[in-house]
């Protein structure tokens, strides 16, 4: 009984092993002809002044097609890219796309960085070269990206603060320091995550929490964009309580710059 019971229970995890192989393979292939040819989407996901609801900027998101189409999670993408090293290349598309269709455009252009990317010697100076001078722009960094910021992630950062490109801290709410780095990391805007943003409404200890971030954000001067607000309760909620800008799908989901209500 007991050894029928583990013989199921191995052949159930071998069986989920093989398919975590073949995610990472279809993903490694997909990742191949994005870095080589260029073949991936680009979608873009407005941020809206919470007071006017008006778009104010637009975070690019990059899109990876399986093979049939079938969409890749973003997520496991990025991650699978950073341990194999495609991140480089893709990443210098994404940057040269972006710039290329946001040129003639008002308000942000905003990008997420990745660990490797920032932890790059030279990354600060390559794009500063590539970057249109018209263009506003803010790069995204996660605790996970940049803890701890020292030598050349620092570098990178500082020497592109100094050239006018803003910071904002990602996924605030997220992470083992999250508070910590809100308090302290050097940056121009603060980001809530979408999964405490998601708890308001919920119960006071996420609102709690949320107050918590907008008054270190208060504190040091910071603006404060939410991603991820779905319901106009939160929208309300996070405006009352200081906080600027938001994102989500009660305003727009990620779509290709052509589809997206923004001012040309
Ligand atoms: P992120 O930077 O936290 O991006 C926000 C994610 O929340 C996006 O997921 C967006 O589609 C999703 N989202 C926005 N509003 C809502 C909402 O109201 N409800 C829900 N349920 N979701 C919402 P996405 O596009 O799947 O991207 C996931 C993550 O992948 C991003 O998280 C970012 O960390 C990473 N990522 C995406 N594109 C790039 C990229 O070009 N470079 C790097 N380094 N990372 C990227
Ligand atoms: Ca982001």
């Amino acid at each position: 009984m007991v050894a029928a019971a583990a013989a199921t229970v191995g052949s159930a995890v071998a069986a989920r092993d093989l398919a975590l192989q073949w995610v990472e393979h279809t993903i490694l292939q997909a990742l191949e002809r994005a870095a080589r040819d260029g073949r991936f989407g680009l979608h873009y996901q407005p941020t809206y002044d919470l007071a006017t609801r008006l778009p104010v900027g637009a975070e690019a998101l990059m899109r990876l097609p399986g093979a049939g189409g079938v969409r890749l999670d973003p997520e496991d993408v990025i991650a699978i890219a950073e341990r194999s090293g495609w991140i480089q290349p893709l990443g210098r598309r994404l940057l040269e796309r972006s710039f290329r269709e946001w040129t003639g455009r008002g308000g942000t252009l905003s990008i997420n960085v990745s660990r490797s990317e920032l932890h790059r010697p030279g990354y600060a100076l390559e794009l500063l070269i590539a970057r249109p001078a018209a263009i506003s722009l803010e790069l995204e960094i996660t605790e996970t990206s940049a803890a701890p910021l020292a030598g050349v992630a620092r570098a990178n950062l500082e020497q592109l603060r100094r050239h006018g490109v803003t910071i904002a801290l990602d996924d605030v709410g997220e992470g083992h320091n999250h508070l910590r780095l809100a308090a302290e990391f050097p940056c121009d805007r603060l980001k809530i995550s979408r999964r405490l943003v998601s708890r308001i409404g919920r119960g006071r200890t996420g609102e709690a929490l949320v107050r918590t971030i907008l008054g270190l954000a208060g504190a040091r001067g910071l603006p404060v964009t939410a991603e991820g607000i779905e319901s106009e309760g939160q929208a309300l909620w996070l405006r009352a309580h200081g906080c600027t800008t938001g994102q989500g799908y009660l305003f727009a989901r990620p779509a290709p710059l052509a589809q997206l209500p923004l001012a040309a």
